[in-house]
């Protein structure tokens, strides 16, 4: 039988090609979006890249009237929820915008979900949940802690799934902690699209690369690493979209709630990406290195070993391909989907 998923946020980053996976893996997929971070045709190539059909409904996760209506037109089996904001500075600024989008959305979303009786959901968190470690790699038990607004909707979200499954232990949740995600699908056609300046390390990179900035600030060299420069564990796009289908599965087999980090165990300096993406494009890459960005932590990276036991996933993609794949949807699109 073919299972119906529901993926809010579908048409953003990580989202759009969660999609593509879904539709080459048989499943029948219905996203909600708002497009407040993405453009409609981010789903169009999904659809021609994959050959199938998308039921795209453009709305807000916090009208609970039109996910009412959804849930009573559809059998869905199954939600995939990274509807929400992500930039930590503006979650700083404009701490309410945060607090409604991500948690009242989410509340709205599990209570439309509750009225109809679907009780499995993926839902994207994140590593800032895990603050400043006190040893690597991290491990799904460690202490969770963060600094911003952000953080704190994600780890509320968390917590509001944990005493939603002590109430009631029918709910099926995988809540997955995404490391760095990075890369873009093979093609190139469907890719990452910050709107105005990039805040995160690979889009900023490739936009010197392709010479819409004019250098890399690296904000510190002097962490405890061994460059200098902060260390994370990136992932390719394409291993965390596998990552949510492997998860849908998991919801099939368990009936429970469990937390996996989705990283691939390794870490890589700024300076360290900086190179490998110099190696994907050709090209030297000027940069400075400046103060440390507040708030950053100097390493993070995960255990994956939960996720490679419990959800039979395993990352395949090392940070050449995460670089070249970057760079050919940056050549591709060098204003992105505009
Ligand atoms: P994105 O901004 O590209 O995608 C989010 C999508 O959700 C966008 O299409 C946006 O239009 C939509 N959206 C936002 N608010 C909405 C609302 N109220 N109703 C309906 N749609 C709404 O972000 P992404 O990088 O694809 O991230 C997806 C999820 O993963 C987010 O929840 C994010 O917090 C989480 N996450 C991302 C990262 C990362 O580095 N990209 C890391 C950890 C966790
Ligand atoms: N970084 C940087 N310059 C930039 C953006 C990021 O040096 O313009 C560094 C940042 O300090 C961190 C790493 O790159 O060490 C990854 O940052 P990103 O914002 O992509 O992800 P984070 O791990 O902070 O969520």
């Amino acid at each position: 039988m073919t299972s119906t998923v529901l993926v809010t946020g579908g048409a953003g980053y990580i989202g759009s090609h969660t999609c593509l996976r879904l539709l080459e893996c048989g499943y029948r997929v219905i996203v909600l979006d708002n497009f407040s971070n993405s453009s409609p045709e981010a789903l169009n190539r999904v659809q021609s890249l994959t050959g199938k059909t998308l039921e795209i409904i453009t709305g807000d996760v916090n009208d609970g009237a039109a996910l009412n209506t959804l849930f009573a037109r559809h059998q869905i089996d199954a939600v995939v929820h990274f509807a929400g904001l992500k930039a930590v500075g503006e979650s700083v600024a404009e701490p309410l915008m945060y607090y409604h989008n991500n948690v009242s959305g989410a509340v709205s979303l599990l209570q439309a979900m509750q009225s109809a009786g679907v009780r499995d959901l993926v839902f994207s968190s994140s590593a800032t949940v895990y603050g400043d470690p006190a040893s690597l790699p991290i491990t799904e038990d460690f202490p969770t802690s963060t600094t911003n607004p952000y953080g704190r909707s994600k780890l509320m979200i968390e917590e509001m799934l944990r005493d939603l499954y002590r109430s009631d232990a029918s709910w099926n949740l995988a809540l997955l902690r995404y490391f760095n995600p990075v890369g873009a699908h093979p093609s190139g056609q469907i890719g990452e699209d910050p709107a105005g300046i990039p805040n995160n390390l690979l889009p900023y990179i490739a936009q010197v690369a392709v010479g819409r900035r004019e250098h890399l600030s690296v904000f510190g060299g002097d962490y405890e690493t061994h460059d200098g420069t902060g260390v994370r564990d990136y992932i390719h796009v394409m291993d965390l979209a596998e990552g949510h289908v492997k998860a849908l599965q998991w919801l099939t087999r368990k009936q429970g709630l469990a937390a996996f980090n989705l990283g691939t165990g390794s870490g890589y300096s700024v300076l360290d990406m900086l190179h490998a993406f110099e190696r994907a494009c050709g090209k030297t890459l000027a940069y400075q290195i400046v103060d440390r960005r507040p708030g950053d932590v100097g390493s993070c990276y995960a255990d994956p070993t939960l996720a490679a036991r419990e959800l039979d996933w395993k990352a395949e993609r090392g940070v050449n391909a995460m670089c070249a794949d970057a760079w050919r949807w940056q050549q591709q699109n060098p204003n992105g989907y505009n």
